[in-house]
């Protein structure tokens, strides 16, 4: 019998891929008792006869004990937040998740709320939200906000579409065709505007990083839907000339949106709010704390100026005084964009870290952040083979990003081979070739939580990387060598024709390869 169990029969040796034996049993179960034989005869009589099972399934037979190790031997092989070490991947903000978020967000009277109750019996669940978007606006200096959109790129989605709202309803829809984003720009703004249906107009950043201001005031015009921005940006530089920036996309009738996916920097330290901005998407799975990759659940609010309440989706979360109530009153409204009220348990966990740390805690996890980036900036950027372009000498927020260009060159040892070797210490990679406008880019964020002998010794890791790709660059070309698997084929791992989902797939697939 075919069966999809496997491992290893010890570290670094090939998978043994069948474990199931004829006749092993992983649980015995008690025989059925003569008055539940009755029942389950009548149930039997209600499946139509082409439904019943004639055999039994084809399921590994495989004791107890092989089961959970192979499970749990399943789940060590990926990196794990608390089973790995390090975890610096820049533009993504990967905090440690406190115990107590999962705690609270797992209480079973929120996991047995339904979306259907009257407001009535959810007073509770609709305070949190209702406090947690109080603290958000008061954070980002919004007059209102919608909690709705289930990621990061979902909010810059809904902003968008609040601009097109917002330039229809005086109409100037037709002619505002125009949205304007940086070259160093997350690439989910182009892709949100274009998708909202505007064109996307791309300025070059200058030698500073930082909008290039003539090239800015060259692209506004009557066409100007909107400017998208991140401040810090994406090379971790804050947007000093940010009142002029304003002022410029303002004076051309557009509107400012701000991409707060990475508010670690500023957080409780200044507010987009005051610096221009009239609409704002958070992560709360980036900033906030909850844990995210493999796709969620994730939670990426949308705040705006009060002359754009109006347009926001139904229903907000509201507070009249005495009650707390879902309003559906928003005769502008773009619409629903999420069923029901977004993701919940993503906000309880945001809301859980804010009162866990308080507004001066804040503060001083966004202070903690940057001076941890300023730390690796200096020293990494000291390292041979690495240096840090745009203004090397300009203090960088809450990430940096490194360029291996130097090594590259003269060893052949590219950004990947380096993050791939970083796996090899137990280091998560950093993001790498991301923002374009660096030549073999290494994006790194270390976020508030990591002690400074774990930054040590990921300073250590580069320096160890360095000698070796300058002495042996091949072993660095080869990594990694101690991770569960090694350097895979990217195009074949991610190709729809190749991805393996399971084992069927890949007996499939090796059965083709033979020609079978
Ligand atoms: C992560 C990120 C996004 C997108 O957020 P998702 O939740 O992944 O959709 C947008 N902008 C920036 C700067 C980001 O870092």
């Amino acid at each position: 019998m075919r069966s999809g169990v496997f491992r290893q029969a010890r570290w670094g040796e090939p998978l043994i891929f069948e474990l199931s034996r004829e006749g092993r049993v992983g649980s015995t179960v008690p025989g059925v008792e003569e008055g539940i034989r009755d029942i389950v005869g009548e149930a039997e009589s209600l499946v139509p006869a082409s439904l019943l099972r004639r055999e039994a399934p084809p399921l590994p037979r495989v004791s107890e004990v092989e089961v959970l190790r192979h499970f749990i031997h399943l789940s060590q092989m990926n990196y794990g937040v608390n089973s790995g070490r390090f975890y610096p991947l820049g533009s993504c903000t990967m905090k440690y998740n406190p115990v107590v978020n999962e705690v609270v967000a797992s209480d079973p009277r929120l996991l047995s709320a339904h979306p259907y109750q009257d407001v009535s019996t959810v007073q509770g669940i609709l305070e949190v939200l209702y406090r947690l978007k109080v603290w958000l606006m008061e954070l980002t200096g919004m007059d209102d906000m919608s909690l709705q959109p289930a990621a990061g790129a979902h909010g810059e989605f809904l902003g968008n579409l609040i601009v097109r709202a917002y330039h229809a309803s005086r109409g100037e829809l037709e002619k505002r065709r125009e949205m304007i984003v940086p070259d160093s720009a997350h690439g989910t703004n182009p892709a949100s505007a274009r998708m909202a249906g505007f064109d996307v107009v791309t300025i070059p950043s200058g030698e500073d990083g930082c909008v290039d201001l003539e090239a800015l005031e060259e692209a506004v015009s009557d066409r100007t839907a909107g400017l998208m921005l991140t401040n810090p940006n994406t090379l971790g530089i804050f947007e000093s000339n940010i009142k002029e920036i304003s002022e410029i996309v303002h004076g051309a009738g557009g509107l400012l949106y701000y991409d707060g996916a990475n508010f670690n920097a500023i957080l409780g330290k200044c507010r987009p709010g005051d610096m221009g901005f009239d609409i704002v998407h958070l992560n709360l799975h980036k900033t906030f704390s909850t844990p995210h990759g493999g796709g969620g659940p994730g939670s990426g609010p949308v705040g705006v100026k009060d002359f754009l309440a109006d347009f926001l989706p139904v229903p907000v979360v509201a507070y009249d005084g005495e009650r707390y109530y879902l309003d559906y009153d928003r005769p502008h409204t773009v619409g629903k964009i999420r069923g029901f009220y977004g993701n919940v348990s993503p906000m309880v966990k945001a809301f859980a870290y804010i009162l866990s740390l308080g507004f001066e805690g804040l503060k001083e996890a966004a202070e903690l952040a940057v001076l941890n980036s300023n730390y690796l900036a200096r020293k990494l950027s000291g390292v041979r083979g690495f240096s840090l372009p745009y203004a090397p000498r300009k203090p960088r927020k809450h990430e940096f990003v490194l360029s291996a260009s130097e090594m590259a060159r003269e060893t052949g040892v590219r950004a990947l081979d380096v993050a791939k070797k970083l796996l090899d210490y137990g280091i998560h990679a950093p993001t790498v070739y991301f923002p374009l406008i660096v030549e073999e880019a290494l994006m790194i964020e270390p976020t508030e939580t990591e002690p400074l002998e774990e930054l040590d010794r990921f300073v250590e890791a580069f320096e160890e990387i360095s000698a070796l790709a300058y002495s042996r660059p091949e072993e660095v070309r080869a990594a990694p060598r101690n991770t569960s698997v090694e350097r895979l084929d990217m195009a074949r791992a991610s190709h729809p024709r190749t991805f393996c989902l399971s084992w069927r797939r890949y007996k499939r697939l090796e059965g083709e390869s033979k020609g079978e």
